[in-house]
Order: structure tokens, then sequence, then C-alpha cells
């Protein structure tokens, strides 16, 4: 008989939690990560540049809504990567990852990313597509844990995120960076969402889809991880998280 790669992951999962269950290891808090771990910002956030690509008229800059996407994309997700590490600021990381495709096509416009990123901020928020099986993984957990959402996104767009999407009543605590005073991975913002809960690192694991952020983070205080990876390859040094899922409803079997 042979087994797929996900039901030998099941398998060793379940072995690794019978283990700890010898040895009396058993959560009692789970936090989770926002953006792209339950709200599908990949996807929200490129449903609203295909309406400002419309309206702002870029198809006269670009060869098509792809070619600007792609640009958008990847120098997004690096300014998240730098200011995360506190190498960038928010303003600038909201301009520049609006003006960086302009500029890759010749149109050298501040002013037009700075109307962009104040139209994407705004709308953004009014998305509500989630991750593959959210609600039914946040129902299951809610039931059996104290949720907190511990996430790096800005105040004035994750609450209006959570409220759209219904996903408020699912959690005890939400802790940002911003009302933590520290960006994952820095272990004060893990250090304030235990404390708010009254929890121990070892009481505690954290969800979340950036190895950087969410799982180097959460390492680095003490607490277990899941990397909901979906897509990225894990490098080769880097250390191994506690758990790795591509679909969120591997969490019913982990938890
Ligand atoms: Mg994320």
């Amino acid at each position: 008989m042979r087994f797929s790669i996900v039901e030998k992951r099941i398998f060793f999962a379940k072995v690794t939690r019978y283990c700890n269950l010898q040895f009396f290891v058993m959560y009692k808090y789970v936090f989770l990560d926002l953006d792209d771990t339950l709200w599908n910002f990949h996807s929200n956030s490129k449903c609203v540049l295909r309406e400002i690509f419309a309206d702002r008229q870029l198809a006269q800059y670009f060869n098509d809504f792809d070619q600007y996407f792609g640009l958008y994309a990847k120098r997004n997700f690096e300014l998240w990567e730098l200011y995360g590490k506190g190498l960038v600021t928010k303003e600038y990381l909201n301009v520049e990852r609006f003006l960086h495709p302009l500029r890759q096509v010749g149109e050298d416009n501040v002013r037009l990313a700075e109307l962009i990123s104040a139209e994407f901020l705004m709308l953004l928020p009014n998305k509500t597509t989630l991750m593959p099986h959210a609600i039914e993984v946040l129902d299951y957990l809610h039931a059996k844990y104290p949720l907190t959402i511990v996430s790096n996104g800005f105040i004035e767009v994750q609450y209006k995120k959570l409220k759209n999407a219904k996903l408020e009543k699912y959690f005890e605590h939400v802790v940002l960076s911003q009302s933590a005073n520290a960006l994952k991975p820095d272990r004060r913002i893990f250090e304030y969402a235990l404390q708010l809960n009254g929890a121990l690192p070892s009481d505690a694991i954290m969800i979340g889809d950036s190895y950087t952020a969410d799982i180097v983070g959460a390492r680095n205080v003490g607490m277990d991880q899941i990397y909901y990876n979906t897509y990225r390859p894990i490098v080769a040094d880097q250390i191994s998280p506690t758990y790795v899922i591509s679909d969120l409803l591997e969490l019913k079997e982990l938890l």
C-alpha cells in the first residue's frame, strides 16, 4: 500500500501529538496570523488592484494587468519582509509598493502611487475572501481554544477586515504590531499576546504563513509553530517548524 505525502504527514503529526500527550504537552491557546493565513490577502488585493487598474487607466503603462500585479506582488512581499525587520517605515512601504511597478515602466510618478495607495487601503478591507476552509477550521478551533490574532497589519485596516469578513466573534484578543510596539518576528509581540492570555510559551502554538515572521518569531519566544505553507519551498538551512501544513483542514488533525 502506498501513502501520499499528505497522509504520511498526518500520520507523523498524529504520532508526534501522541508522543506529546505522553509528556503532558498540550496547547491551551492558539495564536493565528491574519493575512494569507485566514484572510486571503493575495486574492483580495488582486481584486482591488484590478479595479484600480481599470479606474486609473493603468493599461496605458503596462502590457496587461498581470504584468502590473506581478511587479506589485514581488515588491510588496520584499517590503513586508523589510518592514518586519524594521528596515522600512509603514509610510515608505505604502507608497513604494505602488511606485515600484510604475518606475519599472518609466512612469516615476509619486503622486499617482500615493493616490493608488490611498484607494487601495480604503477598498481592501471591504473584500471578504478567506483562505480555503478558514470558517470550518475556526468553528472547530473556537470550540476548543481561546484564539488570538497576532498580526503585523495596520490597525486602520485589520479591524475592518475582521468585521467585514465576520471573523471578530472567533477571537478573544487581537494583537497588532502597532498596539504591541513590536513587529513579528520580534519576541515582544508574542510576549504581549501571551501576557494578554495569561499564558506560558509552552501553553500556546502559533499558526502562520510567513516563515520569517510567524515561525521564527514564535520559536524566538519558545512557542511551538505551525507553518501554513501553501507554495513556498522549505529552504535547506531553515530550522524545521514544529508542524507544516498545506491546507487549514489539517489543523483538525493536529489540534
Ligand atoms: Mg501572513
